[in-house]
């Protein structure tokens, strides 16, 4: 079990899974072998998969204890989910319950569930499905929602052209969480209590937020999709192929970038491999990771 000490936080990351899944050059059509060569020394096994060429990401939450509070933030794909374009995240059955109470907080314990963004693998064990309707998985947790992103995806959803919004769990994993009263919509910034701050960080999805955390003078950043591998520290301009606003998501993955070299910050992303958080320090008119 991975966990993170930040001030009085602990902070354990509770995996789904963690397997190859694109070809890089499906992700990052600008890797060449030249790059591949130049990082060859940290992007395998962690984070680069020989055998098939594919990037390697993980799925996780981040359960963030803190303050006598259990925070669960992003919920992964979920079970028995078709996903289609993505094999490796379609009809899955893991024991991520589990792994989340042996970790220190059974479903009945999480105060919070907080979601950087609505795609379908952040929001995914936000319900269960309870004679034939979806019901929060977590009874008594309030579910911090960015209202821009719910906005957004509640238009693709009522649209014929767009919907179901990202794959029906639009429907299932965030409707239902409002529809019973257990959601705060906010607009960020947005201050949460004394130790956590809501950071919009907008493109990849239209109201994508970061969480930033701190604690007896120590920082962190759940930074959710604003990079989904280290060699985009490395090339910043390099996105993700979905995003809301392309333009956008390189803006705010260099603000974010700023934001966490200058303070220190632990950075925690949504898909990064082992060690799955680190720092950020800045190179010349850049940045590098020091993850591990
Ligand atoms: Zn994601």
């Amino acid at each position: 079990m991975t966990v993170f000490s930040v001030g009085q936080a602990r902070i354990t990351r509770i995996e789904e899974t963690y397997l190859p899944t694109y070809r890089t050059r499906d992700l990052f059509p600008e890797f060449s072998d030249e790059i591949e060569a130049r990082h060859a020394h940290w992007l395998a096994p962690s984070h680069y998969d020989s055998a098939t060429g594919m990037i390697k990401l993980s799925v996780h939450s981040w359960l963030l204890q803190i303050g006598g509070k259990k925070i669960l933030i992003d919920s992964c794909c979920g079970n028995n989910k078709i996903k289609p374009g993505r094999p490796f995240w379609t009809n899955l059955n893991t024991n991520y319950p589990e792994r989340l109470a042996t970790a220190g907080a059974r479903p009945d314990e999480i105060d919070l569930v907080m979601c950087t963004h609505l795609h379908h693998d952040h929001v995914g064990w936000n319900t269960l499905q309870r004679d034939g309707r979806w019901v929060p998985t977590f009874p008594n947790a309030r579910y911090v929602f960015s209202k821009p992103d719910f906005e957004y995806f509640q238009t693709l959803d009522t649209d014929p052209k767009t919907a179901p919004a990202e794959m029906g769990t639009f429907r299932e994993c965030v409707l239902p969480i409002v529809e019973a009263g257990r959601a705060d919509l906010v607009t960020g910034p947005h201050r949460l209590d004394e130790h956590i701050e809501i950071v919009p960080a907008p493109g990849h999805s239209a109201g994508h937020v970061v969480f930033k955390l701190e604690s007896g003078g120590a920082r962190a950043v759940f930074i959710g999709d604003v990079f989904h591998h280290l060699l985009q520290v490395y090339y910043p301009h390099w996105n993700f192929p979905k995003n809301s606003d392309a333009e956008q998501a390189r803006a705010s993955r260099r603000m974010v970038l700023e934001l966490c070299a200058s303070s220190g910050a632990l950075t925690l992303p949504g898909h990064v491999g082992a060690p799955f958080a680190g720092r950020i320090e800045t190179s010349g008119a850049g940045f590098v990771p020091r993850f591990g």
